[in-house]
């Protein structure tokens, strides 16, 4: 055999899979059909949305914020084009990062489409590559939707909107969910009217709704303008301006629409027919628990497979999977994987949602505790949002954290810790958590499922 393992794409599943592999002593090879390593996550995803996401505040804070810390500053403008070339550079700097690391941990890496011959063949280009073991981590792409005149332009995606070239007047965003938050939150920051079409009663379905309720409240605040309930059925470009038009509501006018109505598994031209690999009604491949496919030597992991479309989610699969193939034992507890939402505020969460528990019947507490009542997040001048810890009322493990506040996405990693090791609400609360941190408000939360917080 050329290779004792394949791994088809370069994301954060599959690129985290093949280090692993080689590291454990595989001869690994990985094929990425994009010339440049790092998947959807890296190239147009995770990080170059977070570059805007991050420029576009400190535009938003030089402008409103300053003033209220005493610094004055004069002649705020913005260089949309210099922060487009910051976020290409953040990406080029991961990718190159990544091309380094295969070439330390001996990856083999193979630029073109890969297709799936046998059981133990994979073609890219015009090579074969016969191995042991295949894992396809080909991730996903944007869903579409039935009667949207996709361009890829006016109309277009979240690839689109990372690199609109002027500020958009009225940008209408189909779809509340993370991107359409996200990518939303940049341009209303750098000036866009922004107009979200969320099909559900709720934004961001999933997470915990008291969390949801709050952050439609603030982002109403910051001049997002919402409907909700609105089936979007249509959008079209006349004239070079864009038409929305949603279930009860009027025709919308704009000039740039975001579809942001999620992602489904990409498995084109991956050759699954092949080796008698069926997806599932949603394009997913089926695994079992330890991401074997109907065919056992292929494996499959992160967007493709079922589960939270999120990079640190096949990051633990890719490592894992790795694991379970070198050694025949490996485990990815998905109760303890966050999700965030980096918005301002952030909005995280981690375990069950009260509704999952309510909904399973399981009796719980739970312990609040606003970020107002911080020191740390006052003397920030960021007070919006809360902690809100969700423990068993019999055995006090904590069995969710949800935030929405300041650095809400670094703050529930302590969360997920504590759920992987199966901490309790009082194990959080006899921690010391150095003052003033923001993190004082997770302590105070954990007081709060017993009824006793000291500074709230
Ligand atoms: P991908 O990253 O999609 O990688 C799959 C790779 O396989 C691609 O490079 C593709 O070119 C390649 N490929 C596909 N088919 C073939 C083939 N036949 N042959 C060769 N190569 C092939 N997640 C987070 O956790 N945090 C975030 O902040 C976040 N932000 C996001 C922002 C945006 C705008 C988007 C779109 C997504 C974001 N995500 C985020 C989701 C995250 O990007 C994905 O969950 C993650 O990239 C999935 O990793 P993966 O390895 O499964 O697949
Ligand atoms: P999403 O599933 O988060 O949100 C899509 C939204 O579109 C849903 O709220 C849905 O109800 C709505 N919708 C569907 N059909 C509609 C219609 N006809 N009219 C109006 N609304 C409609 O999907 P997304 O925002 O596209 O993101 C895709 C994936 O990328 C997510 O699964 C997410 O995990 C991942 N992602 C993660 C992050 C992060 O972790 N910070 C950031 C961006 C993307």
């Amino acid at each position: 055999m050329q290779h004792d393992l394949v791994v088809i794409g370069a994301g954060p599943g599959g690129y985290i899979a093949a280090i692993r592999a080689a590291q454990l002593g595989m001869n690994v090879a990985c094929i990425e059909k994009e010339p440049a390593l790092g998947g959807t996550c890296l190239r147009v995803g995770c990080i170059p949305s977070k570059a805007l996401l991050e420029s576009s505040e400190r535009f938003e804070a030089a402008r409103h914020d300053l003033k209220k810390h005493g610094v004055k500053v004069g002649g705020i403008e913005l260089d949309l084009a210099t922060m487009l070339k910051r976020k290409d550079t953040t990406v080029t700097a991961g990718t190159k990062g990544i091309e380094f690391l295969f070439k330390k941990n001996k990856v083999t890496r193979y630029q073109g489409h890969a297709t799936i011959t046998g059981a133990n063949t994979v073609i890219v280009g015009e090579q074969a590559l016969a191995c042991k073991h295949i894992i396809i981590a080909t991730g996903s792409v944007p869903s579409m939707l039935p009667g949207v005149e996709f361009d890829g332009d006016l109309i277009g995606d979240s690839t689109t909107a990372l690199g609109y070239d002027k500020v958009p007047e009225h940008l209408v965003v189909i779809g509340g969910g993370v991107i359409g938050l996200e990518l939303g939150s940049v341009w209303l920051r750098l000036g866009a009217k922004v107009t979200v079409l969320e099909y559900l009663p709720q934004i961001l379905p999933g997470m915990d709704e008291e969390l949801c309720a709050e952050a439609l409240r603030l982002f109403k605040k910051q001049g997002f303008e919402f409907h909700l309930g609105a089936k979007v059925t249509g959008a079209r470009v006349e004239s070079g301006k864009c038409v929305v038009s949603a279930e009860g509501l009027d025709d919308i006018n704009c000039d740039r629409v975001l579809l942001a109505v999620g992602r489904k598994p990409n498995t084109q031209g991956l050759g699954l027919e092949n080796v008698g690999i069926t997806p599932d009604k949603r394009g997913r491949i089926p695994v079992n628990s330890h991401w074997q496919t109907s065919v056992p030597n292929i494996y499959a992991i992160g967007d493709v497979i079922d589960g939270p479309m999120l990079a640190h989610k096949a990051e633990e699969e890719g490592t894992a999977c790795a694991e379970y193939i070198a050694t025949g034992h490996a485990h990815v507890n998905y109760d303890a994987i966050p999700g965030v939402v980096y918005t301002h505020p952030e909005i995280a969460g981690v375990g069950k949602t009260e509704q999952q528990l309510r909904e399973a019947g399981v009796p719980y507490k739970a312990g609040k505790f606003p970020f107002m009542a911080n020191g740390r997040a006052r003397a920030l001048g960021e007070t919006a949002g809360f902690v809100k810890l969700l423990a068993h009322a019999e055995t006090d493990r904590l069995l969710g954290a949800h935030i929405i506040g300041p650095r809400a996405g670094d703050l529930i990693a302590e969360c997920a810790v504590a759920i992987e090791f199966a901490a309790s609400a009082e194990d959080i609360a006899r921690s010391s958590h150095a003052h003033p941190t923001l993190a004082e408000c997770i302590k105070e939360a954990a007081l709060a499922v017993h009824g006793r917080t000291l500074n709230g």
